[in-house]
């Protein structure tokens, strides 16, 4: 996983938002900044809470900017006058950055205390933006409550924090709390895309969506790995460049596995595990990754108000039990083997139920609709054609769709939709599946 500072950051920077409304994912934080600064109800101590990059930096750059702009106060900064430039390139003097992680900022906090009595030099605020806030040292936390207390006239203090349970309670007491969320990967996906838009090189759906999966929610990881494949050279990046750079299981395995749970083919998914197993994945990868898809399942069904298939409950119980026992476990792959047996031998999953063995083209005809969707997720366009047919027969690796009208037929069949549909196949049933029309 891309976890250090020294990785790829090139897009990072070029892509940090430069306004509340460029800011991915944290609407519950800018629109209560914007509504604030609108009303010019600042107050002088912010605490932004959250995860790493999630964009606390980058919003507190903002706020600065929005309080300094020539034409603010205002809910979003101009980005052109003086004060704009020099604070987003890093050279305003009112506006300080001070990390606590590598300095522990003592004598900055000291300095500081002297410093925030003068009037800033430029700007209408002084904003001191402290990143890693609970890093300070007890002595630099103890001079920053002192200037927290008896707060000058014109300052205003951000402080970014990943821990703020680490923070001291007199000083959490004195700031407005923002929680900054991790970020979803549909939102993650779509920023990926916008950035690709004004690049050259191309990147596979099913790439990005495993790239936006593989971020764990941060935006700075996501676009670093994004920076990372590209990197690797011309051509277009699929998603095994992708799995390759981060050693993780394809995607594509995961939706098998969620496609062989949702069957209840117990025997499948074994297999299928000693498939990964075999590939040299790590399983607690896999789980981890099931689970996340199994989440968003559940989330999903609920929130469409359907009733929750009791294998998915089941699944999400075993699974995160297994996810435990792989650490200490003598053969890796025999937690997450237990635990598919036990989530699937409580009875038939839904879609079995009452048949026996499943053509493939019956087998297509049931996960249409969540075909339908994942293809909706990968090009909504390609989308609007495929509702509008029918799987008629299933040949070997090759499905015929029967169109309503022979116009919507000769448009799918068209390279841009017909890749979407066959990699979505290919997805959801492994190998490399065709698109044809007829039937
Ligand atoms: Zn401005």
């Amino acid at each position: 996983m891309v976890r250090e500072e020294t990785a790829s950051l090139a897009l990072y920077r070029q892509w940090r938002p430069q306004t509340f409304a460029g800011v991915v994912g944290q609407e519950h934080v800018t629109r209560t900044l914007r509504n604030a600064l609108a009303k010019g109800k600042v107050v002088h101590a912010y605490l932004f809470a959250g995860p790493r990059g999630t964009g606390k930096t980058s919003t507190a750059r903002i706020l600065a900017k929005a309080l300094n702009c020539v034409a603010g106060p205002a809910p979003e900064p101009c980005n052109a006058c003086s004060q704009c430039v020099a604070i987003t390139a890093g050279s305003a003097l009112d506006v300080l950055e001070l990390d606590a992680a590598s300095r522990r900022g003592i004598d900055e906090v000291r300095e500081l205390r002297e410093r925030v009595k003068l009037a800033p030099v430029a700007a209408r605020y002084k904003v001191y933006i402290i990143d890693e806030a609970h890093m300070l040292t007890t002595e630099a936390a103890n001079a920053l409550l002192k200037t927290l207390e008896e707060p000058p006239p014109g300052v205003v203090f951000v402080l970014a924090t990943t821990e703020p349970h680490r923070m001291p309670a007199t000083i959490l007491s004195r700031c407005q709390r923002f929680d900054f969320h991790r970020l979803q990967p549909g939102p993650i996906r779509a920023h990926l895309e916008q950035v690709l838009g004004e690049l050259p090189g191309r990147v596979t759906p099913a790439a990005l969506e495993l790239i936006a999966r593989a971020a764990e929610g941060s935006m700075r990881d996501a676009l670093s790995i994004l920076d990372q494949v590209l990197s690797l050279g011309e051509g277009e990046v699929d998603e095994d460049t992708v799995a390759d750079l981060l050693g993780k299981v394809r995607l594509g395995a995961l939706a098998r596995m969620v496609e062989l749970l949702r069957e209840g083919d117990a025997a499948g998914a074994l297999r299928l595990i000693l498939e990964v197993d075999a590939a040299g994945k790590d399983t607690g990868f896999f789980i981890r990754d099931l689970l996340a898809l199994l989440r968003e399942e559940l989330l999903r069904t609920v929130g469409q108000g359907e009733p929750v298939p009791p294998h998915l409950v089941r699944c999400l119980e075993e699974f995160s039990r297994a996810m435990e026992e792989t650490r200490t476990a003598a053969i890796k792959t025999l937690p997450l083997e237990l635990a598919v047996v036990k989530a699937l031998s409580d009875g038939p999953a839904p879609h079995r139920a009452g048949s026996g063995e499943e053509s493939p083209l019956q087998r297509i005809k049931v996960a249409w609709p969540d075909i339908l969707q994942a293809v909706k997720n990968a090009r909504p366009v390609t989308f609007g054609y495929l509702s509008r047919v029918e799987p008629a027969a299933v040949e070997g690796q090759c499905l015929k769709v029967a169109p309503g009208d022979a116009a919507t037929g000769e448009i799918l069949i068209q390279q841009e939709h017909r890749a979407v549909v066959e990699q979505v196949l290919s997805r959801f049933f492994g190998g490399k599946w065709k698109l044809e029309i007829g039937g």
